[in-house]
């Protein structure tokens, strides 16, 4: 029998992650990254050095892969749509042209799914700027639509701000303005929706950001009450059936002081607030990813314990050996050459006995 060849493009960590998983089901991966380094090079059965630009190589890829998935939005849709020409890529070209651009996106979001979002303006020049501030009373983020991650391409925009200051440093002819939601926490769903729209879904999970880089993610949210948990899981659903998902999708999302929930953004793929699921749940993330991209059934998303994750960004890659001898900690690195200020270089579960109220990554 000839093993089932799964396609990821993209090769950093989740792709890394997502090739071992499928290992484990005896699916063989093909990365496709321009970057000779990327970390998920050393666990692929063939791998692509390509452009995503390069639509004969594209072209190579695509033919010799079951089916393929992404790690990241930001490839070109004509890359995808070329890939898609030729085999399946799930989620679809068309998920991932909504995903990648934050106006698409907040317009799919509240028009579409019908979830409630921060208000949003098309903003393509100083002018636009200028009014959507004022209808936001000069509390906002200024985004670029595309190409942002880790708070990246984002200003915070207030009534002392100098909004042609602002506009010139960072202004794109393509950007978004949002209304700054005064939130009382950051939390996140994973979905994962199959070729018969069947449908499972993770616990809602508590997100911390340090530097605008997600630091620790509590698994299951703190204190979170029934009907919360039922309006994220209920949010999800209908975001992923009005997309039509095949595969696996995160929902970013704030929770309000009254419990209401306010979406912040989508991702098609697996998400840096799931890798508890790696140590928490029998089927994790990745594995779910590539069970749905295979047509496969989907895994249990049952949590079987409390995990806090914890990203080890830059030097903090150094922290792993203090936690290689404990049992309550996995430890995870993604074999990244180089360390770099601001780079995930790998995370950390802390597993912790079930309903213990534990909520932080340090004892
Ligand atoms: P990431 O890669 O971490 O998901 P990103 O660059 O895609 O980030 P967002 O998720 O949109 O961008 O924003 C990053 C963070 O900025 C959010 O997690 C949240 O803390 C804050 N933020 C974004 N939008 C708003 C908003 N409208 N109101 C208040 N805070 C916001
Ligand atoms: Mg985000």
């Amino acid at each position: 029998m000839k093993n089932k060849i799964l396609g990821i493009i993209g090769g950093g960590q989740l792709g890394r992650m997502i090739a071992l998983s499928a290992s484990h089901l005896g699916i063989n991966s093909h990365i496709y990254d321009p970057n000779p380094d990327s970390p998920a090079f050393d666990v692929a059965s063939d791998i692509f050095n390509n452009e995503y630009s390069d639509i004969e190589a594209v072209k190579k890829f695509a033919k010799g892969v079951d089916v393929c998935v992404y790690e990241f939005e930001n490839i070109p849709i004509r890359t995808a749509q070329t890939i898609e020409d030729l085999c399946p890529l799930r989620p679809s070209s068309k998920v991932l042209a909504i995903s990648q651009d934050r106006l698409l996106e907040k317009k799919f979001l509240s028009d579409k799914a019908k979830v409630k979002t921060a208000p949003f303006y098309e903003c393509n020049n100083i002018d636009d700027l200028k009014t959507a501030t004022k209808y936001l009373n000069k509390s906002a983020i200024l985004k670029t639509r595309r190409l942002g991650y880790d708070g990246k391409g984002q200003v915070r925009i207030n009534k002392d701000s100098n909004l042609e200051t602002i506009w010139k440093k960072v202004g794109d002819n393509q950007s978004i303005v949002e209304g700054f939601i005064s939130f009382q926490r950051e939390l996140s769903v994973i979905i994962a929706r199959s070729i018969d729209a069947d449908i499972k879904i993770y616990d809602c999970v508590e997100n911390r950001h340090k530097n605008h880089i997600l630091d620790e993610t509590i698994a299951p949210a703190p204190h979170l009450k029934n009907k919360v948990q039922n309006s994220a899981e209920e949010i999800a659903i209908r975001i992923a059936n009005e997309l039509n998902l095949i595969g696996l999708l995160a929902v970013e999302m704030f929770e309000m002081e009254d419990g209401e929930l306010v979406v912040n953004e989508i991702a098609p793929r697996p998400h840096n607030s799931g890798h508890w699921t790696m140590d928490g749940c029998t089927t994790s993330q990745f594995e779910q990813s590539v069970r749905a991209a295979m047509g496969w059934p989907l895994g249990s998303t049952l949590r079987n314990v409390d995990i806090v994750m914890k990203n080890l960004i830059g030097k903090e890659i150094n922290l792993i050996n203090t936690f290689l001898e404990d049992s309550r900690y996995k430890t995870y690195s993604y074999g990244k050459k180089e360390v770099r200020e601001g780079r995930k270089m790998g995370h950390i579960n802390r597993i912790i006995e079930k309903d213990s109220n534990v909520s932080k990554f340090m004892p």
